[in-house]
């Protein structure tokens, strides 16, 4: 199978989060085929797989999950046919991130190497991601299989493949806040608190004190993307409203100096305001970090550009994704195909930046040994 033949039939199979036991399967079967040891690691509802040839170091651990977001509607062809039209292949799955592994898949043929090589693969990456990579780190560690290097297939690229690659990622972190003021009539402000006055400026606040940014991450940013006051006219002063919010933060911070700074600027709108101010456990946390080695970024970066002929930017922006856990263990670098029609209706790859990303890995297995 060459590696549209395999990213069409890792399409195929519907993998919408935690389903993936099939598709693993037939990866599992692909990898004994060539001398890899696979072992299947099931918690809760979650499939997951581990596979390892070589027992020697440099120990190269590739990290991907099969696991794909729901397709929405109106596709033009069923997004699990893994339909090709003029060159493009379309599907669930093609860029975020089957291709990757595909691509992965169809360079490990050629490989031959004094080294090994292992691939740790997941269902669970696009939902709560509580019982994929986060539940095997442990498990490697218990096992002696900690690599030297990680390569996560994450859909980096942004205008051709390997443009960019993820030498890091920001932090995530997000939080309610209710404030509690008092009610009254429009008319009559002094008989009454209104609560969205102190909500909006500790949000402004906030908003304009996290940082600009350094040299290797964009300045952190704080996002209101819930803002309510539950009141049903124009004469009322409402005496209580919420927000959620969520910040993408730099290595400037962390989850505990955020949550310390977010109860810092509550305390200050109190003082102020007396208004009593509410903060909702933060939650979904993710910290922020830099890829610990600075010659697994060059190895990777060199790689891509003998194929591409560019070298890559290193960037550090978008969501979150497995690397922050296993950058726990080891230099992680990401690299996989164009972000631009990931989780979109008419998700779609070309198979010429399949080939090229196959070429891209080849090479990065080659320049190992
Ligand atoms: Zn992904």
């Amino acid at each position: 199978m060459n590696v549209t033949e395999l990213a069409q039939k890792l399409i195929q199979f519907d993998t919408i989060t935690p389903k993936g036991s099939e598709c693993l399967d037939f990866i599992q079967n692909y990898l004994t085929d060539l001398g890899f040891e696979v072992t299947r690691l099931p918690f809760a509802d979650v499939d997951n797989l581990f596979a390892r040839k070589g027992k020697n170091s440099p120990h190269l651990m590739y990290v991907g999950h099969v696991d794909v977001v729901p397709t929405g509607d109106g596709w033009k062809h069923p997004p699990f046919a893994g339909t090709i039209e003029d060159g493009v292949l379309y599907g669930r799955g093609t860029v975020d991130m089957k291709g990757s592994i595909a691509a992965f898949l169809a360079a490990l043929k050629k490989y031959q190497s004094n080294g090994s090589i292992s691939i740790l693969l997941t269902s669970d990456e696009e939902g709560p991601a509580k019982n994929g990579v986060v539940k095997i780190i442990p498990w490697l560690q218990e096992n002696n299989q900690i690599p030297d290097y990680a390569l996560v297939g994450e859909p980096t690229s942004v205008n051709q493949v390997a443009d960019t690659i993820k030498n890091g990622r920001r932090g995530s972190i997000s939080f309610d806040i209710t404030v509690l003021g008092k009610q009254g009539h429009v008319a009559y402000p002094q008989l009454a608190d209104n609560a969205a006055t102190p909500l909006i400026e500790f949000l402004n606040n906030l908003k304009t004190s996290l940082d600009d940014g350094t040299p290797d991450f964009q300045p952190s940013n704080l996002e209101i993307v819930k803002l309510n006051m539950p009141n049903q006219t124009y004469n009322v002063i409402c005496g209580i409203a919420h927000a959620s919010v969520n910040i993408r933060f730099n290595t400037l911070h962390s989850f505990a100096s955020l949550t310390e700074r977010i109860q810092l600027a509550m305390q200050k709108i109190h003082e102020k305001y007396q208004s009593i101010c509410f903060l909702i456990k933060p939650s979904q946390s993710a910290e922020p970090f830099i890829s610990s080695s600075a010659e697994w970024v060059v190895m990777v970066s060199k790689a891509v550009a003998e194929i591409t002929g560019i070298s890559p930017t290193c960037s550090t922006s978008g969501g979150t994704s497995d690397a922050r856990f296993i950058q726990k263990i080891c230099p992680v670098v990401e690299l996989g195909l164009c972000n631009k029609t990931a989780h979109h209706v008419d998700e779609h790859v070309s198979i010429a930046d399949l080939e090229n990303l196959q070429k891209i890995y080849e090479n990065l297995l080659d320049n190992l040994n």
